[in-house]
């Protein structure tokens, strides 16, 4: 194995062994990072959580300048839980040219190859900066980058390109769908099952509800926004969890269920959600206050990703198909954090080391052959920022 690919191998097996499931603490994996930094010279700004409890991490090598290069990527994983695993998920085993263990994918064999070659860039006396943005809690609702947005924006100089390290193979993605996930909770009036008159049911309600999103499904799958680079290219929708009721012979008072629709980057998701709330606000409220005041319906979007939205032939576009060793842009199914990045105007694609198909998965793993892709990729930022 070359230098480097031993060093980001290294760095993969140190990151692994962090337990950085979302729901613990990040803490110590980022005290590791930035004790790591500082040792190669390089200061890290900390950007806490309201508790206390996780941190997303910024750094910038070389001067802080317009035109550099953002390597993002996200320190949590998904649980283990219920998984069954050869070997220890938080321990790196190898075995045929692949690492296994949980994050090996998704995403801490990006981040071991941007932290192995910051030596590198640090030694490249670079003209232009690679800035490190590392965040918590993107697996459960893209909590970390929603805080660091303003601080990116504050502090780095406009970049040139922001790659988000979720594993594409190293193929440049350049779009992904948005996605938009809603709770609605309905309250009705506990009565005998006997007394259909005493009682207003809060499960028959969600019933309704649940119709009309699947009204609005076909609706944006027969006559909404199409973009054919999607598979579905239309906007989907699902419903998810749902809870209500306690036994046959009670009218459910309460009743709770999950909603999201993916959004195609054309498509206008507030109308979605103004479509659903008017019906609401102007039909299913009205005729549940007329029953009893305590009865209503609310809608609350818990969790909210913006689209990727593709720029072709844009600057930042060419650059990352160079730096990955490509001629052309795929598109991506799953959501990232690129759209909150782009949001902000950062342009952004989607780069990394690993295959989507292994994450989130029992035996999780990557291929050695995709960390030395992803170290050239880090060679040949170098060697483009130093000019
Ligand atoms: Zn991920």
């Amino acid at each position: 194995m070359a230098g480097q690919a031993q060093n980001s191998k290294n760095m993969l097996e140190r990151l692994v062994g962090y337990d950085t499931t979302s729901r613990l603490s990040n803490l110590e994996l980022i005290r590791f990072i930035e004790a790591y930094l500082q040792d190669c010279g390089v200061a890290s700004t900390l950007q806490f959580n309201a508790e206390g409890t996780k941190a997303n991490l910024v750094a910038t090598i070389g001067p802080n300048v317009p035109g550099g290069v953002v390597l993002s990527g996200h320190t949590d994983v998904v649980p283990v839980d219920g998984q069954d695993w050869a070997s220890d998920p938080f321990t790196v085993s190898e075995k045929d040219g692949k690492l296994y263990g949980r994050g090996t994918a998704d995403m801490k064999g990006f981040i071991a190859c941007a932290l192995a070659a910051v030596p590198m860039f640090q030694a490249a006396n670079l003209k232009r900066p690679v800035h490190l943005a590392f965040t918590y809690d993107e697996e459960v609702g893209c909590l970390g980058i929603q805080s660091l947005l303003p601080l990116l924006k504050d502090t780095v100089a406009a970049p040139r390109l922001v790659v988000v390290g979720e594993p594409t193979s190293m193929q440049v993605a350049n779009a992904h769908k948005g996605q938009h996930v809603s709770k609605t909770r309905i309250w009705g009036r506990e009565a005998h099952s006997s007394r259909p008159e005493d009682g207003v049911n809060a499960v028959a309600i969600a019933a309704e509800l649940i119709t009309f999103v699947t009204a609005l499904a076909t609706k944006a799958r027969m006559d909404g926004p199409k973009d054919e680079m999607f598979d579905p290219p239309y906007t989907s929708f699902n419903v998810g969890p749902i809870k209500g009721g306690s036994a046959f012979n009670i009218i459910p008072n309460y009743c709770e269920f999950d909603w999201e629709f993916r959004a195609v980057p054309t498509a206008d998701p507030e109308a979605i959600l103004v479509e659903y709330n008017d019906f609401l606000d102007d039909v299913i409220n009205p005729h549940l206050q007329a029953t009893s005041p305590e009865c209503r319906v609310e809608n609350t979007v818990w969790a909210y990703l913006p689209p990727l939205k593709a720029e072709p032939g844009a600057d930042a576009e060419t650059l990352a198909l160079m730096l990955a060793g490509r001629n052309d842009t795929t598109v991506v199914a799953f959501g990232t954090e690129a759209g909150h990045l782009q949001s902000i105007d950062f342009p952004t694609v989607v780069c990394g080391p690993g295959d989507i198909a292994q994450a989130h998965k029992p035996d999780e793993f990557i291929a050695l052959s995709q960390l030395e892709a992803c170290d050239g990729f880090m060679k040949r930022l170098a060697d483009a920022l130093k000019s």
